[in-house]
């Protein structure tokens, strides 16, 4: 092994967090290197994750379209096939760019990059296990973990990412299965169950509590949600418990039993997909042995400025507190460079909208409706339904509402709702107006052009403090 002079950081862990922070505190004039053990950057979201995911969440969408909806457009189509192998090409073609131009950037702002699993072996020294053979280390000034998460495994279920999958068995099935159980309708689940019934498998999912989206969508939104996935052909057994699995046959059986009554049910399926939630991944890196915490859900234990008890031991991203999400990984990447060159930096957890890449989206932001009942805020609100906003009517895609949450007294916005044609870019504005501590009124008196999807934002800001225009 090399001995190797002393970085001003060392980042383990080249996902979206740790590229992030490599970058800035690479811009800021430190000497960065970054240890990345996939032999790629961009972590889960860029390989197996987001991006990938929203590749073929885009394309089933073109291809289940122009199936079923374009002879009311006049649009007479011939013979429509699906080539699943190009479509999975189209994905790699997106993740592989995506990958190499971050290899460029961190050429470009100076960050080394070592391919190579990194471990402690003391409070400054990483060993690094190099992916093409042989051992190096590296001394850091200061340590960035960032090696994010993974799947949660189900139990007495064996992931073998063929017949039980994961989400990274998900985004590479070789052929469409007939029938597809999803144990979990959380994002995951709801996104892959959506590409799969889409590309013509029957898909149930399965929900141990009774509502669909997982961790903090809105409860109207989420019945809503589930009534245009059924809709579109997706099956679903709420308050439902996965009790466990044969995959010894054919196909697997997986036994459910309802929650309440206990009525048991076996239901057969070529793919199981297990999407009930990812946890921190910290396998190998050797924490405990110089004194690092983690709690019981193996997420390593921080302070406000991202430090561990050892203060020049930073963590961000998926393996420490907060949503799992790519942007809120990016938001700490920059924040911790930041607290480390310049001695402070931000990041507002109240304001980081959540995106299902479903069709229609859904996305939100702020807090639901549930939470602020809980908590005893006295809220009004206002929604907009898109079937009454005019572009999405000339676009035959009028599904979904905008729903804003706002002080009852002050009228200080919340949260906001939305399910919808394009709620994930529309969901910036929200955010945006959170950011800034905006009134509904703040939103309804903003001039939003005509005819965009956006009005349905602007009135149902105007239905919560006042009466909506075309409703
Ligand atoms: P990761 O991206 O997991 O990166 C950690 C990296 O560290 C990995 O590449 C790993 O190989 C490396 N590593 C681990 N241990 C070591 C070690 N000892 N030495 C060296 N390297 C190591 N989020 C969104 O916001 N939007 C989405 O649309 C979205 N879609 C998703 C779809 C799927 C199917 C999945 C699974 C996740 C999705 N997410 C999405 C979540 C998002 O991927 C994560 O929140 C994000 O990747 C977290 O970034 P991270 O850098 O913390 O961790
Ligand atoms: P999740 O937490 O969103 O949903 C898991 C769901 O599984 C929940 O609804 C939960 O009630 C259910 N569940 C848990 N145990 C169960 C059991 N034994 N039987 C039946 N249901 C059970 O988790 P996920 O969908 O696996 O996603 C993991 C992470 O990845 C999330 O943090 C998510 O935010 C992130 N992600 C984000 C996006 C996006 O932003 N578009 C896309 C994919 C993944």
């Amino acid at each position: 092994a090399t001995e190797a002079e002393e970085k001003d950081l060392v980042v383990i862990g080249g996902g979206v967090a740790g590229y992030v922070a490599a970058i800035k505190a690479g811009q800021a004039g430190l000497k960065v290197t970054c240890i990345e053990k996939r032999g790629a950057l961009g972590g889960t979201c860029l390989n197996v994750g987001c991006i990938p995911s929203k590749s073929l969440l885009n394309n089933s969408h073109m291809y289940h379209s122009i199936l079923h909806d374009t002879k009311n457009r006049g649009i007479d189509v011939g013979d429509v096939k699906l080539n699943l192998a190009q479509m999975m090409k189209a994905k790699e073609t997106s993740v592989s760019g995506l990958t190499k131009g971050i290899e460029f950037l961190f050429k470009k702002n100076n960050v080394e990059y070592i391919k190579g699993t990194g471990a402690f072996t003391d409070e400054h020294t990483i060993a690094v296990n190099l992916l093409d053979g042989g051992e190096t280390s590296v001394k850091g000034k200061n340590i960035i973990i960032a090696t994010g998460s993974e799947a949660t495994p189900f139990p007495g279920l064996t992931i073998d990412e063929e017949k039980i999958i994961t989400s990274t068995g998900a985004i590479a099935l070789q052929k469409v299965p007939k029938k597809m159980v999803v144990i979990g309708g959380g994002i995951i689940g709801l996104e892959m169950g959506s590409v799969w019934s889409r590309l013509g498998s029957e898909v149930t999912v399965v929900e141990f509590l009774g509502q669909i989206g997982g961790p903090g969508m809105d409860n109207e939104i989420a019945k809503l949600t589930q009534k245009l996935l059924t809709k579109q052909g997706m099956k679903f057994k709420l308050n439902t418990k996965v009790m466990g699995g044969d995959d010894s046959g054919e196909t697997v059986k997986i036994n459910v039993e309802a929650a309440k009554g206990g009525k048991e049910e076996l239901l057969d399926a070529d793919v199981v997909l297990v999407a009930i939630g990812r946890r921190p991944y910290t396998a190998g890196l050797n924490f405990e042995k110089i004194g690092l915490e983690a709690d019981d859900k193996g997420r390593l234990v921080i302070d406000q400025e991202f430090r561990t008890k050892i203060p020049h031991i930073r963590v961000i991203g998926d393996c420490t507190f907060g949503p799992m999400l790519a942007h809120k990984a990016e938001e700490e990447g920059v924040a911790v460079a930041e607290f480390i060159t310049k001695g402070y930096g931000h990041v507002n957890y109240g304001a980081i909208p959540s995106v299902m890449y479903s069709h229609p989206e859904v996305a939100w932001v702020g807090q639901n409706e549930q939470e602020l009942k809980a908590a005893d805020v006295k809220y009004k609100s206002g929604s907009f339904p898109f079937s009454a906003n005019s572009r999405a009517k000339t676009n035959l895609d009028t599904e979904g509402i905008v729903k804003f949450l706002a002080d009852a007294e002050t009228d200080r916005i919340l949260g906001v709702h939305i399910v919808g044609p394009n709620a994930g870019e529309m969901i910036a504005e929200a955010t945006l107006a959170l950011e800034y501590g905006a009134s509904c009124e703040d939103v309804a008196r903003t001039s939003h052009a005509h005819p965009t999807l956006s009005e349905a934002f602007k009135e149902a800001a105007m239905a919560t403090y006042d009466k909506a225009i075309h409703y």
